[in-house]
């Protein structure tokens, strides 16, 4: 375990309150290491691994395909045969002995100038080594004829092996396992994988004005959304969660929540409580319980983010320890700092390997407000363009509050931390949201 002064000292080159946001997701990728390799891992079945990290690497136990096969309906023949005797002249005729069904095989020899009717994934014949596809054919009774020309020998034809080799890594630990997976396993005839033990991360939200569903608002009163964005996203990484309800500000019930959440939790996310009105006892709380990397980052929305490592014990470094984020309390701020900051820091302590997200370059079809000095996340529209790039549009007013901009949306504006007012016309990043796990 690394200690605390040499979790400072990857800091201290930064002012802790004013991040840039890539010296932040520097910070929290250096401290969410994945848990080690003696992480237990579980033996699932198939289904359930999708969605899954990978505790080892899968070997191929056979080869795949197992044998060569046609890779489409046509006639199998020995290639050499026909080029001998045709010497690459216009067209060749052969008689057909029989016929290669997938699942079916013909093992009479076809020797010499004889072919065989194929099927797509029937075993190749003895003796052939390319396929002629049935369109550049015509039949007469038992004889086939086609051109010459063209025909390149092993054509059509998948070898043995040449999707995945026996004996080779198939797949490797720390991979997402994903729909083509299962069927990339399926086809190797393993039936379960090794899995890495899902993270627990337990998550809360603070504010004396929040009231859960079923509630009544009264005066001043908003619902609890930020407990079940937090969720969905959480769930989609593939995480346990915990969900530990509402806390009031106050600095015992907010202290027996933290120990709780970090006796129990990997990681621990709380929203609400770190902007300046709140940060002062929420800053002594966190000073006593842990070390904090950092309060703010230089981005928008999300400025207040309290960044640290907590212990469940009397003092720092005693009892069990977590990853806590201190989210800022507005609901696009949540979205914002989980995608861009948590993100990774819970892929990593997965065993997960690094998943980029996927940036595209848009247009700006409208001029967007910029302040140079933080990084933006904006929400925007994007859609195709004739020519085949994409052009963007904001969601309009950008308030850290308005939640229904990230539902409208289909995109984040990334604008980066040096950059200035945007023209009608510009090029910008955008981030989809379906990129986001
Ligand atoms: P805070 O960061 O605690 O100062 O909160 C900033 C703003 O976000 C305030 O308007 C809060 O009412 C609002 N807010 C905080 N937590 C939540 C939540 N869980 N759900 C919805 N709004 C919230
Ligand atoms: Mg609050």
């Amino acid at each position: 375990m690394t200690t605390p002064k040499e979790l400072f000292a990857s800091v201290a080159q930064y002012d802790p309150n004013a991040l840039p946001v890539e010296a932040a997701q520097d910070i929290v990728r250096q401290w969410a290491m994945p848990r080690g390799a003696n992480t237990p891992s579980e033996r699932v079945s198939l289904h359930d691994a999708l969605g899954r990290v990978l505790a080892e690497d899968v070997i191929s136990p056979i080869d795949v395909p197992a044998f060569d096969n046609s890779a489409m309906d046509g006639y199998a023949f020995a290639a050499t045969a026909v080029t001998a005797v045709t010497g690459g002249g216009a067209t060749v005729e052969l008689p057909v002995a029989g016929t290669a069904f997938a699942g079916r095989p013909f093992v009479a020899t076809s020797g010499g100038r004889e072919c065989v009717r194929i099927m797509t994934g029937a075993l190749m014949p003895p003796g052939c080594d390319t396929v002629v596809p049935q369109e550049q054919v015509t039949r007469e009774g038992d004889t086939i004829r086609f051109a010459v020309t063209g025909i390149r020998a092993g054509q059509n034809r998948r070898l043995a092996g040449e999707d995945l080799a026996k004996g080779k890594p198939a797949l490797t630990a720390g991979r997402i396992v994903r729909a083509s997976d299962l069927g990339l396993l399926a086809s190797l005839g393993i039936g379960e994988v090794a899995v890495r033990k899902r993270l627990v991360v337990a998550f809360f939200s603070t504010g004396d004005e929040l009231r859960s569903i079923g509630e009544t608002l009264s005066a001043g009163s908003v619902y609890d959304s930020n407990r079940y964005t937090l969720f969905a996203m959480l769930r989609r990484l593939g995480v346990d969660t915990l969900d530990l309800g509402i806390v009031r500000d106050d600095r015992a019930s907010l202290e027996t929540a933290l120990r709780h959440a970090t006796h129990s939790a990997d990681i621990v996310i709380s929203s609400g409580g770190v902007s300046v009105g709140d940060a002062d006892f929420t800053r002594g709380l966190l000073n006593s319980l842990g070390e904090v990397a950092f309060w703010k980052i230089a981005m928008r929305p999300g400025r207040p983010l309290a960044f640290g490592r907590l212990w469940s014990g009397e003092r720092a470094g005693a009892g069990s320890s977590a990853l806590f984020f201190g989210l800022p309390g507005n609901p696009v701020a949540v979205m914002a700092t989980f995608y861009f900051i948590v993100r990774e820091a819970l892929l990593a302590m997965s065993g997960a390997q690094r998943q980029a997200l996927t940036a595209l370059r848009a247009r700006a079809a409208e001029p967007m407000k910029k302040r140079a000095g933080r990084t933006e996340f904006q929400r925007g529209i994007a859609t195709r363009e004739a020519d085949g790039g994409w052009r963007v549009v904001t969601t309009g007013p950008q308030g850290s509050g308005v939640l229904s901009s990230m539902s409208e949306a289909n995109c984040f504006i990334v604008l980066e931390h040096a950059r200035g007012d945007i023209d009608a016309g510009d090029d910008v990043e955008i981030v989809p949201f379906d990129g986001l796990i």
